[in-house]
C-alpha cells in the first residue's frame, strides 16, 4: 500500500475581520484530525460578494496578529498576490502541484458548504481535495441540500476520517466542532456603532486584532452599508 503525505488543509475566507469563529474551528479541526497546520487563505477578490472593507494588507495583518496564540495555523497569502477573482479551485490546482504526494483537505462552514453549488468549477473541488464540513449556528447541515449537492453528499459522505488520510480527494467529512455564534458581518456592524451602544465585541475576536482595528480607525464608515441600513437591518433581526 502507498503512503501518502500529510494532508495539506486550508480554510479559505474573506476575514473582514478574522475572528474566534475562524481560528476555533481551524484550530479544533487541526487537533480532532492531528494535522501538522491549517492554512488560513484570505480571499483577494472574493467571487461572491463586494469587495472586502478592509484592504488586503489590513487582513493580512490581522490574521498575522490573531494566529499568535494558535499554534499550527499559518496565513497563506496566495490570493491575494494571484491577479483575478479567487476562485478557491485555482487555489487548489496550485497547492495539488506543489504537493503531489498529500491529501488536501478543504474545511468549509455549514453555510458555505450549502451554496458550493454556485462556486466556480465546483465540481472538480472533488477531484482537488476532500471537504471537511464543519456545523455553523443557522447553517445546519440536517435539512435537504440542493438537488446536485445532495446527490455528491449520498457519493462522497464519509462517516469516518480515515479517507482523509488513505486517498487524496473526493470525501466528504462532517467535523464536530464547538459552536461559535460568531461572524464578521456581527463584528462589522458593531464598531460601526461605536462609540455609541457598543455590543460587547471581546470575546468575539483576539484582544490583539481589536486593538489593531481600533488603532486603525477600520470599519467606521462603510462604504457599502450606510449607518440607516445597517440600523433598518438590525431592528428586522
Ligand atoms: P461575513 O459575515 O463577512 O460573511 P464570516 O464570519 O462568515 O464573514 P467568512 O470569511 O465569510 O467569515 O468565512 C470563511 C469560512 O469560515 C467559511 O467557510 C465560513 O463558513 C467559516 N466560518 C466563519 N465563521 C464561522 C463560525 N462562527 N462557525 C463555523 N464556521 C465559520
Ligand atoms: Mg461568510
Amino acid at each position: 500500500m502507498t503512503t501518502l503525505d500529510a494532508p495539506v488543509a486550508m480554510l479559505g475566507g474573506t476575514f473582514d475581520p478574522v475572528h474566534y469563529g475562524h481560528l476555533r474551528l481551524a484550530s479544533e479541526v487541526r487537533a480532532a484530525l492531528a494535522l501538522p497546520e491549517v492554512r488560513l487563505v484570505p480571499a483577494g477578490d472574493p467571487p461572491h460578494r463586494g469587495a472586502p472593507e478592509a484592504s488586503a494588507a489590513d487582513r493580512i495583518a490581522m490574521l498575522e496578529l490573531a494566529i499568535r496564540d494558535f499554534p499550527g495555523l499559518r496565513v497563506d497569502t496566495r490570493e491575494i498576490r494571484r491577479a483575478g477573482k479567487s476562485y478557491t479551485v485555482l487555489t487548489l490546482e496550485e497547492l495539488r502541484s506543489e504537493r503531489p504526494g498529500s491529501p488536501l483537505l478543504l474545511l468549509l462552514g455549514a453555510d458555505a458548504f450549502r451554496g458550493l453549488t454556485t462556486w466556480h468549477e465546483w465540481q472538480r473541488l472533488f477531484e482537488l481535495a476532500h471537504l471537511v464540513v464543519v456545523p455553523r449556528p443557522g447553517a445546519d447541515l440536517e435539512t435537504e441540500l440542493p438537488q446536485a449537492l445532495e446527490r455528491e453528499w449520498r457519493m462522497r459522505h464519509a462517516r469516518d476520517p480515515s479517507p482523509l488520510r488513505s486517498r487524496l480527494a473526493g470525501s466528504i467529512y462532517v467535523q464536530a466542532i464547538s459552536a461559535q455564534p460568531i461572524s464578521s458581518t456581527a463584528i462589522r456592524d458593531g464598531l460601526m456603532r461605536e462609540p455609541v451602544g457598543n455590543p460587547s465585541l471581546a470575546g468575539l475576536l483576539p484582544a490583539a486584532v481589536l486593538a489593531y482595528i481600533r488603532s486603525r480607525q477600520l470599519y467606521r464608515h462603510p462604504a457599502n452599508a450606510p449607518f440607516e441600513a445597517a440600523e433598518n437591518r438590525r431592528q428586522r433581526t
